[in-house]
């Protein structure tokens, strides 16, 4: 938001990015009045009516429901229909029902008094529970509530809109959302909700923007005022300026200009023609980078290098810092995983307060660091732990050269969930746990490690440093300096064979996941993860959906026979030029 222009009455607020988009356009209200339950008692004639009235308003509301789930499963697909699926099989659930049913009979009150009372006890449980998950279905049980005891009153709702809008309102019921979409919605806009709401998914599904959880917006517009909604970063600009306008105007025709060109390959997988699925996400720096991300199409975040946090910082961040940080990031991407990689400080990082060494790469560096300064190190378990409640988030360890300091740090973890627990904060309880392969000897001990963590990531950009004993940042020896020599290449191998049989998924972080000219040798390596700068996504995900398995491993079989950099770099230029002579072929790096 650094780059965008405001002026003073113009009014900017911050919200959840739900589902990624730009939108400008008036605003809607959409209000939607309660059912107002009253008690009264009933006359024993009165009885067998209510009943009736209850058993036609329920036969009513489910009919409701199979129109809004056949629409849905249309428009949206099996998975996002089966939201609504779970609202008819409340409907029914036979145990509430009699239990419904029998207390109207013995306690001789109406039918919409009971109702509400029933489904309010699940309501309430559902509300109350410390799962943001479980918290947001109990928003679909107030729905159902809701539309039984409208139909109990015989009310018709209205979802027919005049204009093309941005939806702003309290909350919005999955049933809403959809149902809404078929005018010419723009974006939504609400008060409450997360990223894990039915709003989110279905927004996203629906490919509309939303921005959630924009406390107190309702009372900011009224109909038609100008509003624009950035589901990337999550901003909410009321009243825009001519200038914010023209500025969210050019990045939105930017962003469609990108889309188009990527439309065809961003949504596909990355996988083989032979069916190899490989996962292809991003490294990311910066948060002014996610829309990007999303632009480009990435499965998630592979690397977040968190120490750019500390960027110009004289001290660290504080626990809450860090946690809004790490949260706006997961949201982002959500339900995409991202991957936070723990500080890795020293080396040619920036350091809130460097310390002299002559060999700085060899030095008091990532984990190194973290483990002397461990209340440093605990502040951010927790804060990434307190992002990970939406189970999106996974944390790994860099520059990890023994099993003790892995175990050491993981002992902090432990450490950190505990201190959550005590204070009631949730968090995902299964966090996966990654360690980088960045050092010589933790690649001589894959097997050991992959037995203590969840995944690997290789690490290219230190590995073939240390590996080559060549400084990666010092010119004069950058020639030799050589991603395809082949002592990386059988290193390689050796990392992803040994990490893999112990079942954990083995990735690559460092530069050369995103060189086009090491992809397919990769690939027939039998990498399963590549995290790539986002610009080259496009380009990786190409090379992927063209090249068979099956010739790739042919090709890394033979790479592996070779003897010098230069053979190993015309042998792939060669086979890249006749397979994809559309990608500029550079030399490698
Ligand atoms: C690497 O070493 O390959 C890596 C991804 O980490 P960084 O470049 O941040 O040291
Ligand atoms: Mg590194």
């Amino acid at each position: 938001m650094s780059d965008q222009p405001r002026q003073a009455n113009e009014i900017l607020l911050k919200g959840i990015p739900a589902a990624p988009g730009i939108a400008i356009g008036p605003s809607l209200i959409f209000h939607k009045t309660l059912p107002i339950v009253e008690e009264r008692l009933l006359q024993p004639s009165e009885v067998e009516a209510e009943l009736d009235r209850l058993r036609q308003a329920v036969a009513r509301s489910k009919k409701e429901l199979q129109k809004i789930f056949r629409f849905a499963e249309e428009k949206l697909g099996d998975e996002e229909g089966k939201i609504f699926e779970a609202q008819l099989l409340i409907l029914e659930d036979s145990v509430l029902f009699d239990t419904i049913f029998l207390r109207i009979r013995t306690e001789l009150r109406n039918a919409g008094y009971i109702v509400y009372d029933e489904i309010e006890k699940y309501h309430r449980l559902m509300a109350s529970s410390r799962d943001e998950y479980t918290r947001e279905r109990a928003l679909d049980v107030e729905d159902l509530r809701n539309r039984i005891l409208r139909n109990l009153q015989e009310e018709k709702l209205v979802s027919k809109l005049q204009t093309s809008a941005i939806v702003v309102s309290h909350v919005l019921a999955a049933a809403d959302t959809l149902i809404l979409s078929r005018n010419d919605i723009l974006g939504y806009l609400t008060e409450v909700g997360g990223v894990t709401s039915h709003t989110a998914l279905l927004a996203r599904a629906l490919k509309i923007p939303a921005v959630v959880g924009v406390r107190h917006v309702v009372s900011m517009v009224k109909e038609g005022t100008p509003v624009i909604i950035d589901g990337y970063g999550g901003n909410v600009i009321i009243h825009p300026s001519e200038e914010t306008l023209r500025f969210y105007q050019e990045k939105k025709r930017k962003h469609k200009e990108f889309e188009d060109r990527l439309a065809d390959l961003r949504d596909l997988p990355a996988e083989t023609p032979d069916g190899r699925q490989i996962e292809l996400v991003a490294n990311v720096e910066l948060v002014e980078e996610l829309e990007f991300v999303h632009v480009q199409g990435a499965d998630g975040i592979g690397l977040y290098r968190s120490e750019t946090l500390l960027l110009g910082k004289e001290v660290f961040p504080t626990e809450d810092e860090q946690a809004d940080h790490y949260a706006l990031l997961a949201d982002s991407m959500f339900p995409k995983m991202i991957v936070i990689r723990t500080f890795d400080i020293g080396g040619d990082k920036m350091m809130a307060h460097p310390v002299r060494e002559s060999n700085p790469f060899l030095g008091w560096r990532g984990i190194r660091v973290m483990l002397d300064k461990t209340n440093v190190f605990m502040d951010q378990l927790r804060a990434i732990l307190r992002a990970s409640s939406r189970k999106n988030v996974k944390i790994m360890f860099p520059m990890v050269s023994n099993i003790k300091e892995l175990r050491e740090a993981r002992r902090y973890l432990e450490e950190a969930k505990r201190d959550l627990v005590e204070a009631n904060i949730p968090f995902d309880e299964k966090i996966k746990v990654g360690v980088m392969i960045e050092v010589p000897a933790a690649a001589v001990i894959t097997e050991d490690l992959a037995k203590e963590v969840d995944f690997l990531s290789i690490g290219t950009n230190d590995l073939i440093q240390y590996l080559l004993a060549v400084d990666r940042s010092n010119d004069i020896v950058s020639s030799l300096y050589q991603e395809f020599h082949p002592a990386v290449v059988r290193f390689l191998r050796r990392i992803i064979e040994r990490g893999k049989k112990e079942g954990v998924t083995v990735g690559m972080c460092g530069e050369m996941a995103g060189d086009p000219l090491a992809t397919v040798l990769l690939l027939g390596l039998g990498l399963d993860e590549f995290s790539v700068v986002p610009m080259m996504l496009p380009e990786i995900k190409k090379i992927i959906r063209s090249t068979k398995y099956r010739d790739a491993r042919r090709v890394a079989k033979h790479v592996l026979s070779l003897q010098t950099e230069d053979e190993v770099k015309s042998y792939l230029l060669a086979w890249m030029k006749k397979r994809f002579p559309d990608i500029p072929q550079g030399e490698g790096s």
